[in-house]
């Protein structure tokens, strides 16, 4: 789909991922939520991947499929390492607990997704030992930990402390080096930030920038929030409802906006300019449901652009140059 000469780390090619509905005694036709609809894009290897949309939209489902945490109903993900290409999918149970290890997730609440019952050795510990990099009780790997944690912001003296003694900011920090530790190639990081205040949002930012710089590391950056995945990504992705609606390098997408979703969601960043006097465009009802989508395109139920084509024909994924695609009968010419 995109042809860049970068070197491709995931590709993607027609995901869709549907989950059954239970059924009751008045609807008794299995329906499906169709999370994932469709979705093809390549990752490149040592980008940053934002990928933004309303509650609801799927990306974080995507996330996990591409980690193989949801294996996806059909369609590929197939994972480009030392010129192989292994669809992840047809992986034997054996071989995808080895290759876990290079697809990590950072989660988004530091408060629930560390044992509490674990120290922070304990944790980061864990998975290096379940990986196989150390044995159990094996001295080297105290050394190795402490380093980890220096890398993230983390005084060696924590090692022995618990979850609780430490702050929202600090909780993220040892995820991060949870998942870090274990030297990933592709991390997704799902709404990392979101839990945190706006002041450790950036300390953590900074932090991941910084070691995916020093890991060589590509980011799948999901979060709902424009102004912080305009922070950290290389390219963003904008989904609606189960599919990619644009993509684009950030800077190309900010500057010319096609598609009316994205358009939408540019116009509720806040901005502090008294001088900037953008409309803001608010986006009517709510999102329609998963599993009975819209006919045509998915959003003209909100688009303020609707045509009676938008109503009937699904719109076409377009690459209209500069690796922008986009997925809208009218796109939108330029941003003012
Ligand atoms: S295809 Fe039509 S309804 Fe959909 S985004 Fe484009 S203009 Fe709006």
């Amino acid at each position: 789909m995109e042809n860049e000469n970068r070197k491709v780390l995931l590709s993607i090619r027609d995901l869709k991922q549907y989950f059954p509905v239970k059924k009751t005694k008045l609807r008794e036709k299995q329906r499906y939520v169709r999370a994932n609809d469709g979705i093809s894009l390549d990752i490149y290897a040592g980008e940053t991947l934002g990928l933004v949309g309303e509650s609801g939209c799927g990306k974080s489902t995507l996330g996990r499929t591409l980690l193989q945490l949801y294996p996806q109903t059909e369609g590929q993900v197939i994972y480009h390492k030392d010129g192989k290409d292994i669809d992840l999918k047809s992986l034997p149970k054996e071989e995808m607990r080895v290759l876990r290890k290079d697809l990590q997730l950072i989660f988004q609440d530091p408060y629930s997704s560390l044992n509490p019952r674990m120290t922070v050795g304990q944790i980061i510990g864990e998975g290096l030992v379940s990986h196989g990099m150390f044995k159990r009780g094996d001295p080297a790997m105290k050394d190795y930990i402490f380093k980890v944690m220096e890398n993230c912001g983390l005084d060696t003296y924590m090692f022995g402390r618990y979850p609780h003694q430490f702050s929202g900011g600090q909780r993220q920090r040892i995820g991060i080096a949870r998942s870090l530790a274990l030297n990933p190639s592709f991390v997704v990081c799902d709404e990392a930030v979101s839990a945190l205040d706006v002041s450790i949002q950036s300390q953590i930012l900074n932090l991941l920038s910084d070691l995916k710089e020093k890991q060589n590391l590509t980011y799948l950056f999901i979060t709902h929030d424009l102004s912080v995945v305009k922070y950290i990504s290389d390219r963003i992705g904008v989904m609606y409802l189960g599919n990619m609606v644009e993509l684009a390098p950030t800077e190309e997408l900010f500057a010319n906006t096609l598609h009316p979703y994205t358009e939408a969601l540019l116009s509720a960043i806040p901005v502090v300019d008294e001088d900037d006097k953008r409309e803001r465009i608010l986006l009517e009802g709510d999102i329609p449901s998963p599993v009975n989508p819209p006919s045509g395109c998915k959003f003209h139920t909100r688009c303020r652009y609707c045509q009676q084509k938008c109503k009937e024909e699904v719109p076409e994924w377009v690459d209209v140059g500069n690796n922008h695609f986009v997925a809208c009968h009218f796109p939108l010419k330029h941003k003012e």
